[in-house]
């Protein structure tokens, strides 16, 4: 990652949690903050690798078979009709796949790998197998991109993606008051990550509530998880989390 992103990040989300904690005990140097810096320092690199492997010859196959009419029509309305329509779209890309990500035991090895955090912070957001975010950032991207959005809204789309991920993270009490019912706050994503039965596989969403709540799946208690993480050990370092999914046979996570 740029370190300039690293520094835009640090400023904002540094100060955010030492204000308004969630878990005021939490330490900045929690466990595996290295391993999470390592993420945070390499991972957006593999991931451009994979993705010029992966996703970029899609590229030319979505032009060859995209409806002319329909991104001529998206592409002429105006910016601020265009972005909430891209985050609508994008987040239902994001919620099927983050949805087939924990029901396909497969996928769900590669997903586990975030799911592991047991400590959750804005730094916990980079935890991410590279080939769970190469997928999760093409079924959001790319029907953006067939749909013929335009490349200001799909950059606008991205950056507030990044920060907005960061948040959800975020080991912050903060939410977005009276749209805490339509925008994923903290609260929202931390109910995913609870390591509790009755939470698991819900809130699937990853900056709106709606498709949750249309597909059945939204758990939005008024207090945060007491507890977060997976039953399954987790290996400490990069390179053996991102080998793990491979190597492991592990429980589904609502087994
Ligand atoms: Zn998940
Ligand atoms: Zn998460």
């Amino acid at each position: 990652m740029d370190w300039r992103q690293i520094l835009v990040l640090l400023l904002i989300f540094v100060p955010l949690e030492r204000l308004f904690p969630a878990r005021s005990e939490q330490k900045m140097l929690r466990a595996h903050a290295f391993t999470d810096t390592v993420y945070l320092l390499v991972n957006s690199w593999v991931i451009r690798l994979l993705a010029l492997a992966l996703i970029l010859p899609f590229l030319d196959f979505i032009d060859a078979r995209a409806p002319r009419g329909v991104q001529d029509f998206v592409g002429g309305l105006p910016f601020a009709v265009q972005l909430p329509l891209a985050i609508l779209v994008a987040d239902l890309g994001f919620y099927l796949h983050h949805r087939l990500f924990h029901a396909v035991p497969a996928l769900w090895r590669l997903h586990a790998v975030h799911h592991s955090i047991e400590e959750l912070d804005w730094l916990a957001a980079h935890r991410i197998h590279p080939l769970d975010q190469l997928f999760s950032t093409g079924m959001s991207a790319l029907p953006l991109y067939a749909l013929g959005f335009s490349a200001e809204v799909m950059a606008a789309h991205a950056l507030i993606f990044f920060l907005h991920s960061h948040l959800v993270h975020a080991n912050t009490r903060l939410g977005f008051g009276p749209l805490d019912w339509l925008i994923a706050s903290p609260r929202f994503h931390h109910w995913h990550h609870a390591n509790a039965e009755d939470a698991h596989d819900r809130n699937f969403g990853g900056q709106l509530l709606i498709w949750d709540r249309l597909f059945g799946t939204l758990n939005l208690p008024a207090d945060l998880p007491s507890h977060y993480g997976i039953d399954d050990p987790m290996p400490s370092t990069y390179p053996r989390q991102l080998a793990w999914p491979f190597l492991s046979q592990t429980r589904k996570q609502s087994a």
